[in-house]
């Protein structure tokens, strides 16, 4: 399985990503977490990604495909993957069938995780994030048992500064804008496009992944 994870902010594709690629033994590859871990580290990827991040912005595409470039190029990947908020332009879409084909690894599949905007607005403004190990929480519907402290971990939850109102616009634009196109791309490079109804219950969701990679 070499998968990318389409859909907008807090459809939920990161959630059913981990679950999956840890059931077949595969990386779960976010580059909003690796943008994350960078941003915590303090590192020089970290700095210039944070001056876009907390604006809601797609960092530069130059500095995103040559990260995935290294990653996908690593030897657990030749096992497979899951992509899961890369690529979300077509520059990044292309560059990505160039460094796949280079190592004759095409992609299997594109699932595509449809939610209405004014669903994920209500979800995006309302979650919460563990700083220590990333578990989302939402402050409405499915609130940490302590406000502020994670369920799972201890750690302190917080609000990221893209998930506040004006960010998430930017990013819900942009994904109408620069992302929504990658769907008649993949058609158009023959990798089967499945797209399915994100806003039913996590398990719903995970089983028509599944039902959708063929291991239903
Ligand atoms: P995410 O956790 O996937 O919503 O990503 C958080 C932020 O990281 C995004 O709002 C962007 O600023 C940045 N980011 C993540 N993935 C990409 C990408 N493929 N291209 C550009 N920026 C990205």
């Amino acid at each position: 399985m070499r998968l990318v994870f389409l859909g907008k902010a807090g459809a939920g594709k990161g959630t059913q990503a981990k679950t999956l690629a840890a059931e077949a033994g595969i990386p779960h590859i976010s580059t909003g977490d690796i943008f994350r871990a960078a941003v915590k580290a303090g590192t020089p990827l970290g700095v210039e990604a944070k001056r876009y991040m907390d604006l809601g912005q797609l960092v530069p595409d130059e500095v995103t495909c040559g990260l995935v470039r290294d990653r996908v190029g690593q030897p657990d990947c030749r096992t497979g993957f899951i992509l899961d908020g890369f690529p979300r332009t077509v520059t990044q879409a292309e560059s990505l069938q160039r460094d796949l084909a280079a190592v004759g690894l095409p992609l299997t599949s594109c699932v595509d995780f449809a939610v209405a905007d004014d669903v994920l607005f209500e979800r995006l403004t309302n979650r919460r994030t563990c700083r220590k190990c990333g578990a989302i929480s939402n402050c409405v519907t499915a609130p940490s048992k302590v406000s502020g402290v994670c369920d799972a971990c201890g750690g302190e939850t917080y609000q990221r500064d893209d998930d506040r109102p004006e960010a998430i616009r930017t990013r819900l634009a942009d994904y109408a804008l620069k992302t929504t196109p990658l769907l008649a791309f993949y058609a158009g490079h023959h990798v089967p496009v499945v797209t399915l109804d994100a806003a039913r219950p996590v398990s719903d969701v995970a089983a028509a992944v599944r039902r959708a990679v063929g291991r239903a």
